[in-house]
């Protein structure tokens, strides 16, 4: 069951972020009984924000319109990441087949990437499209390393990369190759920065649980430099994130959101009752913050708008 909207609770460390927050605004729970939510990604045509529910092997869909949670698919390829293509198509990274992939409703799919130098990806995570549409996604290996969400099965890459997928030709390269478990992934508005979250504690002692910053040429399709380490999560670790039009991140952490500012500052945190795993911008003015949180699925309205 769902529980009644209640006053959103914030963790604010700097005066800029309350300018951010819609006073009273509330905590609303909308969906419940996933067993590890992930994903979103808001569709604006439709009016629905989509989610995986990995563990579960489903899709699932939210219609702000009506307010109607369903299922949109099961199974669902052991779904995980998912953005929108520059032509608003949803593009998502599928465990079950170990592959990034573009599908419209209705069934019609199509591969983007499913191997790199003959050899399959362990199971892309999160993908973003830039704005020449080269595709861009993480491959770490939560989705092989047992049955729990995917399928287990060896690593014929033996390491976990970040890859670019040519938009023209399609070919896939590897951009970056010093992570441990690369995970969720965002250019800056320039395009000029990638921030990408290493997770990679869940299999090292002491290890990453930090976002690190990128330097790109996107002309070049390539990352230049950089590589230092942006922000550490406070507690747990930072997974999916999104961007404001401000160039703030949105991240998600064991105690909910945290809101920084581009030099790394932590500005607050949006408090939830469960562990984030992902957010999202929706609503047709993009100021509905989307949390998709372990077993549920919340949102809050805030006053700033995310990027597209
Ligand atoms: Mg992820």
């Amino acid at each position: 069951m769902t529980r009644p909207a209640e006053p959103a609770s914030f963790d604010v460390y700097h005066d800029r972020f309350v300018d951010l927050l819609v006073p009273g605004a509330d905590l609303e729970h909308l969906a419940d009984g996933c067993t590890w939510a992930e994903g979103p990604v808001y569709v604006e045509g439709e009016q629905t924000l989509y989610w995986s529910d990995v563990r579960s092997n489903r899709l699932m869909r939210f219609d702000e319109r009506t307010g109607v949670v369903a299922e949109a698919a099961r199974p669902a390829n052991f779904c995980n990441g998912h953005t929108l293509d520059r032509e608003g198509v949803i593009v998502a990274c599928e465990h079950g087949t170990r592959s990034v992939v573009r599908w419209w409703p209705g069934g019609r799919r199509e591969t983007i990437a499913d191997r790199f130098e003959g050899k399959r990806f362990n199971s892309p995570n999160d993908v973003v499209v830039a704005s020449d549409g080269s595709v861009w996604f993480t491959d770490p290996t939560y989705g092989i390393d047992s049955n729990a969400e995917g399928y287990q099965a060896e690593s014929e890459i033996g390491s976990s990369n970040v890859y670019r997928v040519d938009p023209a030709s399609g070919a896939v390269t590897a951009v970056i190759t010093d992570m441990v478990r690369p995970n969720g992934l965002a250019f800056s508005l320039d395009e000029r920065s990638l921030y990408v979250a290493d997770t990679g504690v869940s299999h090292v002692e002491d290890g990453p649980r930090h976002i690190r910053r990128y330097d790109v040429d996107l002309g070049a399709g390539l990352v230049t430099g950089g590589g230092e380490v942006w922000a550490t999560c406070p507690e747990g670790v930072f997974d999916g994130f999104r961007l404001d039009v401000d160039g703030r991140i949105w991240t998600s952490g064991l105690q909910g959101v945290h809101c920084y500012e581009p030099d790394g500052t932590l500005l607050g945190t949006v408090r939830l009752p469960e562990v984030c795993a992902n957010v999202e911008f929706g609503g047709p003015d993009r100021r509905t913050l989307y949390m998709a949180a372990n077993t549920s699925l919340y949102r809050i309205r805030v006053a700033v708008r995310g990027a597209r």
